[in-house]
């Protein structure tokens, strides 16, 4: 029910635990983060409250300057630790709010293509789909997330980060909302400014169908025709 990305210079898994406890209000029934360590995706996942994913991190630290975190409320498969996000595969991670509403097709089609899938929840086709784009059709991170973004329908934002890729994180605005965060010499990606006030001031509301490319430094946003547009950065009055 919130999410919130990193690409950053400092270590991410604090300040990602951080944001979800500002997007706690919401609402949630389990949460999660994933890293990229030494170019690889490692998660750690926990149902019930923050807390329970605190103490779960305290016993096994995450290190990476990547990553991305989620509460959930569940649509799709219960509230359990394997239901949680992020979802991953060994390529793509993902957080996700709202329904991909035709996820049953889809997981038709990559179960037909041999992808197993490890949870009930709708979600999990996203990393299966941006991975087929990758390992079979050999995209890239980009092409293969616009390419998977054309094929989704239903209500949703999310958010992605690659293995191997440092540089990359992508987001997608799609009836729900996203904000992009500027900080110095890092960037965020979260579901409202709250969740980056600690972090930043500098929030690019995303428009609906838009997507966005992520570096350290930079956003590059394109609209649902994958056109690059231009959205206003502005100085919120929200703080920390
Ligand atoms: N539909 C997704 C799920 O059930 C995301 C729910 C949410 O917005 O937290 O896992």
């Amino acid at each position: 029910c919130g999410i919130i990305g990193i690409n950053g210079i400092h270590d991410a898994s604090p300040r990602l635990v951080e944001g979800l406890r500002r997007l706690e209000y919401r609402g949630y029934d389990s949460a999660g983060i994933a890293t990229l360590v030494n170019g690889h995706i490692e998660r750690r996942r926990a149902e019930g409250k923050l807390s329970n994913l605190d103490m779960k991190l305290r016993d096994q630290p995450l290190s990476g300057t990547v990553g991305i975190g989620h509460t959930r409320w569940a649509t799709h498969g219960g509230p359990t630790e394997n239901n949680a996000h992020p979802h991953a595969t060994r390529r793509v991670a993902v957080v996700h709010n709202g329904i991909i509403e035709n996820y049953q097709e889809l997981k038709d089609e990559l179960t037909g293509h041999g992808y197993v899938f490890e949870s009930a929840t709708d979600t999990e086709v996203i990393v299966h789909l941006v991975t087929y784009y990758l390992d079979r059709e050999g995209m890239t991170p980009v092409q293969a997330s616009a390419a998977a973004f054309k094929r989704f329908t239903g209500a949703f934002a999310l958010v992605l980060i690659f293995a191997g890729e440092h540089e990359l994180m992508i987001g997608a605005r799609h009836g729900t909302p996203l904000a992009v965060g500027y900080g110095d010499g890092e960037m965020y990606l979260a579901s409202d400014a709250f969740a980056l006030a600690p972090l930043t001031n500098r929030i690019c509301y995303l428009e609906d169908g838009d997507w966005v490319e992520v570096s350290r430094t930079a956003a590059i946003v394109h609209d649902a025709t994958d056109a690059v547009v231009e959205r206003p950065v502005k100085t919120t009055a929200v703080s920390g």
